[in-house]
């Protein structure tokens, strides 16, 4: 059967390191998968990376592997009891103090910090479950009072929407794993809590294009620099859980339908994430509103919708990617679904791939062709092809494997890795062939092709053939 258009990112995690389960995962519709640095040791990592490896070898397709680095997540410090209550109008403190935190205070050992809150603004706990309005900030002490009636415990997640905190968002630990989930071979790397571009340029360098970059946004901040966020990333994820804390929640779903908009206008997949079919951790099957939630990310555009703890450490692993996959493929095959793909136009850049693009798009429509079948090196033009969002399949054919697997994020696009074609003969001899053998294609029905003369010149595609498979 065909993959879905709209691809699936699983996180692995204690439910999904065995080889079954991850072919099954595979099987059941998931292209990508995502190591969460958050957690395990590199050993873990590595034992799992290995394990996709032999997976895709078996499957004979392209895998992705996203390394997700943690960032600078604030944690408080530890307390004298196992919970600390405070009840709503109380006034408490954070600070920079080592000793064990009371109901009178509790450490929150990041000094930066202190340096930029502001009376007024919000601090907040436990995935915004406390809440907290600061009334004074001193030499590493910010007075505040208390908003809602709960519980503190130690090491819990702190969040500071209104603040721009004067931290890389590349930790110590960061550098670490970036270095070790490049030298195992990761097709792709993840930033959290990304402020700004400089953020990404810094990751930029450090990556050096081994792999690609998705940005974070789960700040107020990225939002308000969304499109320069943008130009320096290859994608980005729209990091619900975060975003939610971050901003109020009725938010999110005006700013997901935002990023998507503005990432596919710059032909940048968009990766919606973070409590798709929460439920799911402990049920066989999801809320209605979870499969409608799933359902408006696709409707919406995204390339991709993940998986988090439904599939790293839930009791239906592959079941939850079984029901994603469902989902997605009911909403595509939806006429509300093909009116909207054919509804949407975007402008196009003055460039020759763009040009290309378009009229591939429309020879497609013309002709009623069964696939568009680009030619690609770097994946780029396959990104411009996905950008238009064509109802035909796209196929991304690459003699670069790193290009194969990274294009396995993409909307639409499947992505063969084969050898170089030697003319253009062989390349439309080879397409076929592909398009054939991958059930896309039948005996008779068009295909459109798109490649770059002379080959193998990385962003210059700047023709367009039309082939009758035989
Ligand atoms: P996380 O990122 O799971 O690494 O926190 C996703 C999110 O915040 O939604
Ligand atoms: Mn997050």
């Amino acid at each position: 059967m065909k993959r879905a258009r709209t691809k699936t990112v699983a996180t692995l995690g204690p439910a999904s390191q065995s080889p079954e389960v991850i072919a099954a995962l595979f099987d059941a519709g998931v292209d990508v998968f995502r190591m969460n640095f958050s957690h395990g040791t590199h050993e873990d990592h590595r034992r799992v990376y290995d394990v996709i490896r032999t997976v895709e070898r078996g499957k004979k397709r392209p895998i992705a592997v996203l390394a997700d680095l943690q960032g600078p997540k604030l944690r408080l410090g530890k307390f004298t009891a196992d919970n600390i209550a405070l009840t709503q109008g109380d006034n408490y403190r954070f600070d920079l103090d080592k000793t064990k935190g009371d109901n009178t205070r509790a450490p929150l050992p990041h000094p930066e910090i202190f340096k930029v809150l502001k009376k007024g603004e919000l601090l907040l706990i436990d995935d915004g479950r406390m809440r907290f309005e600061i009334t004074s900030v001193g030499d590493g002490f910010a007075e505040v009072k208390v908003l809602t009636t709960g519980k503190l415990s130690a090491n819990k997640g702190v969040n500071l929407p209104g603040a721009r905190l004067p931290i890389s968002a590349i930790t110590d630990k960061d550098m670490r794993d970036l270095s070790f989930a490049l030298s195992l071979g990761v097709d792709w790397v993840a930033l959290s809590f990304v402020q700004g571009p400089e953020d990404v340029a810094e990751l930029r360098k450090l990556v050096r294009g081994k792999a690609g970059i998705v940005s974070k946004l789960e700040k107020p901040l990225a939002i308000s620099r969304l499109t320069e966020i943008l130009e320096l990333s290859d994608a980005v994820m729209v990091a619900r859980g975060d975003l939610g804390v971050e901003m109020p929640p009725e938010d999110v779903p005006i700013l997901q339908k935002q990023i998507i908009r503005a990432g596919r206008a710059m032909g940048k997949p968009v990766i919606v994430a973070t409590q798709m079919l929460e439920s799911m951790i402990s049920n066989p099957a999801p809320t209605r509103a979870e499969a409608s939630d799933v359902a408006t990310a696709v409707y919406d555009g995204a390339d991709a919708v993940m998986l988090s703890g439904e599939s790293a450490m839930g009791a239906y692993p592959v079941e939850a990617a079984k029901m994603m996959d469902r989902i997605i493929r009911r909403v595509e095959r939806a006429d509300s679904y093909r009116r909207l793909l054919a509804a949407e136009r975007l402008e196009r850049e003055n460039t020759t791939p763009d040009a290309i693009m378009a009229a591939a798009h429309l020879a497609a429509d013309t002709i009623r062709a069964a696939a568009i079948v680009t030619y690609t090196s770097s994946g780029s033009t396959a990104y411009r092809a996905a950008r238009e969002r064509p109802i035909q399949r796209i196929i991304g054919l690459t003699p670069n494997r790193s290009t194969a697997r990274r294009l396995t994020l993409v909307w639409g696009v499947t992505a063969i890795e084969i050898e170089d074609a030697q003319n253009i003969d062989d390349m439309i001899d080879k397409a076929k062939a592909q398009a054939q053998k991958e059930g896309i294609a039948k005996t008779r029905d068009r295909i459109v092709v798109t490649a770059g003369i002379p080959f193998g010149t990385p962003g210059k595609t700047n023709l367009m053939r039309i082939a009758r498979v035989d």
